[in-house]
């Protein structure tokens, strides 16, 4: 075939260098970090060892795929298994559900633990698999040139399939319909967050996210999430791609409304194709420093941010699981601190992520390695120095108060990654956690496409772009990204002859 370049080594680079090299490209990754996984990273410290990033693993079969097509036995390279339990919560008014796996069991207790009828959870599971099946899927398996160009039809006639309070109300408006209980309706708005959205704002459509977590499962990668990243890396390695660490790109070389190479180092590097795994913005900005088009990609809110402690807990927690949930008192307040007014809300709701409760060999014996998180406001220039020490006085006065214990005297090692961190270390626009938010109806349309319309040669993967963020959506914009460029030069080669 040709030489391909990518621009970043995160997992959608991964799987793009993995898709085109199985297709007879030669592959060169190049990467400003000393390591593979961008977000998707690992640290150890003081024999506690941390999931820097993801912590939730869904839709494994995206990574099936990539070994199948490969064809290199997956079992030697990653395993996974599925959780009984997708997440344990803890409301700020003492009651405590915990999400099983099992619908039956998941109903009843959500029946006994908070009154919510069982039936309503049965009925929204249905709901939100119609609506992953019907809308959803399509959408994330097709490029968005498809959408726009074919596929109107095909989208109204999914839309019409489902109710219209899908597109036209809020996700937490969707909830109320759906919930008699205000606990249930803020767990099932929580999932507007796996995409970094805000649930007041977002449409109803993300009710399919929960089809993805409680119908088809969560999953725990053997060796933590890191293992995802090494083994995709790996795999990359075994099918010929080329990676060059600590290697920056510092500009995409474009002719005549070509892309030719990258440089590098000073260093120019030709190639037939540049798929670019770094952030939209970043790449119009600091790569085609094209200012417009970078403007254009922020027309878009971004999605929010995180901040997180790592501690290692020097001692165990019987009543924690591998995901748990500590809700704030008051979720709208909390979104309007998120996305209104940029700030942290005084009671933010607290996800711990503990990965000893899996496996061994994560922390010391009889320890735990907490990831502590809660979301955060894209980064627009806040005082974190200050904003970030209060923020941790709040998270432990929480979590002391709700497990009756003084959090704080347990905590033997700790480490912070912020917005600001997020967006030095994943170079990643206001330290956003998946591009763009989906805070409007129209807002999954508005990603920007996988390919360019302006540049021949250029394409983009990750989760800046379509169809969004989280890894299995990255995994998708690698299938997609590659389709298109099997079509894009399927086309050429006929046109050629
Ligand atoms: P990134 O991981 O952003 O990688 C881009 C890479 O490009 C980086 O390595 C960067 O260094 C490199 N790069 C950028 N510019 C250049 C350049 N000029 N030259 C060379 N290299 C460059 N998703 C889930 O599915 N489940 C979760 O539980 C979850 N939780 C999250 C928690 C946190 C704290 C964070 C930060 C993210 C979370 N996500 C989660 C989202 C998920 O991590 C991301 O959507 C995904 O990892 C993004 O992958 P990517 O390939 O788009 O890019």
């Amino acid at each position: 075939k040709g030489r391909a370049i990518i621009v970043g080594a995160g997992i959608a680079g991964l799987a793009t260098a993995i898709r085109l090299a199985v297709q007879g490209w030669q592959v060169q990754v190049f990467e400003i970090n000393s390591y593979p996984g961008g977000k998707l990273s690992w640290f150890e410290q003081d024999g506690y060892a941390f999931d820097a990033g993801p912590s939730l693993f869904t839709q494994p079969q995206y990574i099936e795929d990539l070994f199948a097509l490969a064809n290199e036995p997956i079992q030697d390279y990653f395993q996974y298994v599925q959780s009984d339990v997708a997440c344990r919560y803890f409301f700020a008014n003492g009651k405590q559900v915990t999400a099983w796996a099992d619908h039956s069991k998941f109903a009843a207790e959500m029946e006994t633990q908070l009154g919510e009828p069982a039936a309503n959870v049965h009925a929204y599971l249905q709901r939100s698999a119609t609506t992953y099946n019907k809308i959803g899927k399509l959408f994330v398996e097709k490029s968005l040139r498809h959408w726009r160009q074919f596929s109107w039809k095909e989208v109204a006639t999914a839309i019409k399939h489902s109710s219209k309070s899908l597109l036209m109300s809020s996700l937490n408006a969707y909830n109320e319909q759906a919930f008699t209980t205000k606990e249930a309706v803020q767990m099932f708005n929580r999932y507007a967050t796996y995409n970094g959205s805000n649930p007041y704002k977002a449409p109803g459509m993300l009710s399919l996210i929960p089809h993805l977590e409680l119908n088809v499962g969560t999953f725990y990668p053997k060796g933590g999430m890191i293992s995802i990243t090494n083994a995709l890396h790996r795999l990359a390695e075994k099918k010929g791609v080329q990676f060059h660490f600590n290697s920056k790109v510092d500009r995409i070389i474009e002719s005549a409304g070509k892309a030719e190479g990258v440089v590098v180092n000073g260093r120019n590097i030709m190639a037939d194709l540049i798929v670019s795994n770094a952030d939209v913005y970043f790449t119009y900005k600091h790569l085609l420093r094209n200012e417009l088009a970078a403007k254009k990609v922020l027309k878009q809110e971004r999605s929010s941010s995180a901040l997180i402690f790592y501690w290692g807990i020097k001692t165990s927690f019987p009543q924690l699981g591998l995901h748990n949930i500590f809700f704030s008192d008051n979720y709208a307040e909390e979104f309007r601190h998120l996305f209104q007014t940029k700030s942290f809300y005084p009671d933010p709701t607290v996800y711990i992520n503990i990965t000893t409760k899996m496996e061994s060999g994560q922390a010391p014996e009889g320890k735990e390695n907490w990831f502590v998180m809660i979301n955060a406001p894209a980064n627009v220039g806040q005082p974190w120095s200050e904003w970030i020490p209060e923020a941790r006085q709040r998270i432990i006065s929480k979590l002391s108060a709700q497990l009756q214990c003084d959090v704080e005297a347990l905590i033997e090692t700790e480490a912070v990654l912020d917005p600001v961190t997020i967006e030095q270390r994943t170079a990643s626009y206001m330290g956003s956690l998946y591009g763009t938010s989906s805070n409007s109806r129209m807002a999954a349309f508005l990603r920007h496409a996988n390919d360019s319309a302006q540049i021949q040669g250029l394409y983009f993967v990750g989760g800046s772009v379509h169809p969004g963020g989280g890894i299995p959506l990255c995994m998708q914009s690698a299938a997609i990204t590659v389709n298109l460029i099997q079509k894009q030069y399927k086309l050429k080669h006929v046109a050629h002859h």
